[in-house]
């Protein structure tokens, strides 16, 4: 990673790909505090001349011309496609975004524009989430025409990074500023992991990349010998990040800060079993205090992992829905899923204002 991207607080503004190599992505960032554009490029990062904010490349100058200061996306190029609510439900990227990160939940939209960059071809598609809690959230792709000439060649590339883009905006503006950080490039080495416990085994841990998450597309070689359960482990490792993952590995839980019982100061303590087998039910807090546990139930031959994070994912983005699934015969007085091995809260469950 270009040294200047490391440890920043930036969002993903677009993800396009190479004009020469087909899936191979540059990322344009936008630094949250400063506004200013980086990308990955070495037209970008090669650069040593000039100040940060002012270096610029064919990548970033195509996002300030499609991203105004506001953060939306401006019309530019030939329109292809436009559609809301219902009708981009039935759109195939759409849906293959919602496949990827299940348990997003809100009004979906999505545009589709051809432009050319630098003289080349472009196929953009913009993905906008207004969530169920309230989260405006936007992810954009530019695909090289001459590498993406259906819609199946682009699912991985939308599913991937404009889901990303959405989960990580939707995460943030929940609370969770340190999960969701741009992932590395689409196409990843693979290197050896070291065995859990040895002293390379966090040093050296290979950084986990889109590649390595994807289940959805026909870009996507999924003879990697990743299986389900650690293809849904990378999921969620990669889009927590380190420090937030490593918290939910100590303690077993996140907390989530209600929006809807704002007025109760309701939290919802989303566990999860630390043998990685069992559903554990969410303990709810109402000012500080434990009053129920709510049971979500997986759905078929899903893994754990993809469990959790669905239901993480949709207390932070429609928490009315994810709750309205739980009905009366789903909630139980606390303590109901640790009867044999009594579990005590130890951490306050502290409500924090969105
Ligand atoms: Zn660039």
């Amino acid at each position: 990673m270009p040294r200047s991207l490391v440890n920043g607080d930036y969002s993903l503004v677009m993800a396009i790909e190479s004009a020469s190599r087909a899936n191979s992505w540059y990322r344009v960032l936008a630094d949250r505090q400063t506004g200013s554009l980086s990308c990955d490029c070495p037209a970008w990062t090669f650069r040593q001349d000039g100040v940060v904010t002012t270096r610029s490349c064919k990548h970033t100058r195509v996002a300030q011309l499609l991203v105004n200061a506001q953060g939306q996306v401006q019309r530019v190029g030939v329109p292809l496609e436009r559609a809301r609510g219902a009708a981009a439900e039935t759109n195939l990227l759409v849906q293959a975004t919602r496949e990827q990160w299940p348990g997003l939940g809100g009004r979906w939209s999505i545009e589709q524009r051809t432009s050319s960059v630098d003289n080349q071809p472009y196929h953009f598609v913009l993905l906008h989430l207004t969530t169920g809690n309230g989260t405006a959230a936007t992810g954009l792709v530019a695909f090289a025409q001459r590498f993406h000439t259906t819609p199946q060649s682009m699912i991985a590339g939308v599913a991937g990074w404009a889901g990303y883009a959405i989960a990580a905006e939707v995460a943030r503006v929940a609370g969770f500023p340190l999960a969701g950080q741009p992932p590395e490039h689409f196409k990843v080495t693979r290197r050896t992991t070291p065995a859990e416990g040895t002293a390379g085994a966090t040093r050296r841990r290979p950084r986990l990349g889109l590649g390595d998450i994807l289940r959805v597309g026909d870009q996507i070689d999924l003879g990697d010998g990743y299986t389900p359960t650690q293809r849904a482990e990378n999921t969620l490792r990669l889009f927590l990040g380190e420090e937030l993952y490593a918290q939910l590995e100590r303690q077993h839980f996140l907390d989530v800060s209600s929006v809807r019982y704002a007025p109760q100061q309701r939290v919802y303590r989303v566990r999860r079993d630390p043998a990685k087998q069992r559903d554990r039910r969410v303990r709810v807090f109402t000012r500080g205090r434990y009053v129920n546990d709510y049971c979500i139930v997986r759905g078929q031959d899903v893994p754990e992992a993809d469990h959790w994070l669905s239901i993480f994912l949709s207390l932070i983005s429609d928490e009315e829905r994810a709750i309205s699934v739980v009905q009366s015969y789903n909630i139980f007085p606390p303590h109901s899923d640790d009867y044999y091995q009594r579990e005590e809260e130890t951490i306050p469950a502290v409500w924090r204002a969105a």
